[in-house]
């Protein structure tokens, strides 16, 4: 059965099952810097406090409006031929929910009146929909439009999961938060805006990472009220180990999943675990190596693009929830941002051999929650920034040590090995850019460097004068230390921490990205 053909024109399908790239690594915690001027010193920090401070005034009593005002409406019915703040159609419905052969209060037909004027959706994808629970795991740059157009549209009961804070270098795509709620839990502030826009909807709030240990329980919600469980989960992560573990859980549980991804200028999207069709796993029984795994941290990301993919995402579930439509199952969508173009790929259907979802080997609940899936992916559930410790501490240098260094004038040459585009966003002056990959080719810079250091001081080390290596984190810088010793710059050593180690330690006005 062919279910590409109702396809939209501009989206070609492919007739037969293609090799897939690599899932994209996905988005969360992201780079794109924003640096804050502080100076003006002392009054410039009590205004930006004060500020502020009144944000978070502002957005919670905006809040407690909304909320009143949505009790008010509720309780309040509107007037025939009654006027409406916003001007446009008031409702001329008299009293109470049915009697029109559905269950749609005044307020809802009045609040969802564009849905039902769809033939294809009308009053019963709408009350479906009502009756619905959707389960948002990540609350960033996906999770965010996800949340919000399902709050809209008046799913009955959304959960939102995520472990994490709000974060100014997050703004720029996790729309969903605004600048009020900067380190407070991006489930708060994720609630307080889906409540924001719809006062009647249930909001569940897990703030805490999805493990083994609570994803079953989060995922059909038993620990609440065994009567309140999720139909369908939304996977807005953006690591293999926890879209193993998301895929995994939702096959146990019989869920659909409707996972995204969006990494720089590419997106992609499909439906798994519904009706019969592929899980993660079909496609993906092993995961990808750590490297081909980019984050949007390391990668970065154009904010718009998860933004379309997690619009996407919402879409699907809005179809899966409402049983209108034909869900992204056996197909996947991909997007590329830099052309424009969406292009729809038929995918092999569910694998018989697939350890969790095949016929061989049904996955157990007991299974799941035993199963590491860390150290099956190599990759940690929450990431945090790679700290390597390749080298001896003779051989590393730290931030004020290297400050000393700088004061005492001791010739040497500073090598920073970050990618070009990432020395254009800031660098310590007088250093030598050579991206990692270029080192080798490179080599007879750092020669000459040393090389007129040495002339103007009066000295000669040879090749084992003073180099430096400095990098973004201090990882790279340690990699090219070691080749670099390899190399006969025996005296070469790297700056733990790189250039965010300098700023939090020497120079604050440094800015971080
Ligand atoms: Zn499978």
């Amino acid at each position: 059965m062919d279910k590409t053909r109702r396809e939209a024109r501009s989206a070609p399908v492919s007739s037969k099952p293609q090799k897939l790239p690599a899932q994209l690594a996905f988005t969360l915690w992201d780079c794109d810097c924003d640096s804050m001027d502080h100076d003006g010193g002392g009054e410039a920090s009590a205004i930006l406090r004060q500020l502020e401070d009144l944000k978070a005034s502002k957005s919670e009593i905006e809040r407690q409006i909304s909320a009143l005002e949505a009790r008010l409406q509720e309780i309040t019915l509107p007037q025939p031929n009654g006027s409406v703040s916003n001007g446009s159609c008031p409702p001329t419905i008299p009293s109470v929910g049915s009697g029109y052969g559905h269950d749609l209060s005044p307020q809802m037909i009045y609040r969802y009146s564009r849905h039902l004027l769809l033939p294809s959706f009308g009053v019963q994808g709408q009350s479906k929909l009502l009756k619905s629970s959707i389960l948002v795991v990540g609350a960033g740059g996906l999770g965010s439009p996800v949340l919000l157009y399902l709050a809209a549209s008046g799913v009955g009961r959304l959960g939102v999961v995520d472990h994490d804070v709000v974060e100014l270098n997050n703004m720029h795509r996790q729309i969903i938060h605004t600048e009020s709620f900067i380190g407070q839990p991006k489930v708060k502030s994720a609630a307080a805006a889906c409540h924001s826009i719809n006062s009647t909807i249930q909001v569940v709030e897990y703030q805490e990472p999805l493990r083994t240990s609570n994803a079953l329980e989060i995922m059909s919600n038993v620990i609440l009220n065994s009567s309140l469980r999720f139909d369908i989960i939304v996977d807005a992560t953006d690591n293999a180990p926890s879209r193993y573990m998301i895929n995994d859980c939702c096959v146990v549980l019989g869920k659909p999943l409707v996972s995204g991804a969006a990494v720089g200028l590419e997106g992609q999207l499909t439906v798994f675990n519904y009706n019969g069709g592929p899980c993660y796993r079909c496609l993906f029984p092993t995961p990808p190596p750590t490297t081909a795994c980019q984050r949007c941290s390391d990668a970065g990301v154009l904010g718009v693009v998860p933004g379309v993919i997690g619009c996407l995402q919402a879409l699907e579930a809005i179809k899966i929830a409402s049983a209108v439509g034909e869900p992204l199952s056996e197909r996947m969508l991909l997007f590329d941002a830099l052309s424009g173009r969406i292009r729809n790929v038929k995918i092999r259907g569910r694998s018989p051999q697939c350890v969790v979802c095949g016929v061989k080997a049904p996955f157990s609940k007991q299974q799941f929650q035993e199963f590491d899936y860390e150290n099956f992916t190599h990759s940690p559930l929450t990431p945090l920034p790679l700290k390597l410790n390749l080298l001896q501490p003779d051989s590393r240098i730290n931030s004020k040590e290297y400050k000393g260094k700088l004061v005492s004038g001791e010739a040497h040459v500073l090598v920073d090995v970050r990618p070009e585009h990432h020395f254009k966003i800031v660098s310590l002056p007088n250093s030598l850019n050579i991206p990692l990959p270029r080192l080798e080719a490179r080599l007879p810079e750092i020669t000459s460097a040393l090389k007129e250091k040495e002339d103007q001081r009066g000295t000669d080390s040879g090749s084992g004068g003073q180099v430096y290596v400095i990098c973004r984190r201090g990882n790279d810088s340690q990699r090219a230390v070691q080749y670099l010793q390899k190399m006969g710059f025996t005296s070469a050593k790297d700056i733990i921490g790189g250039l965010e180690g300098w700023a939090h330690e020497v120079d604050p006005n440094v800015p971080t990205y």
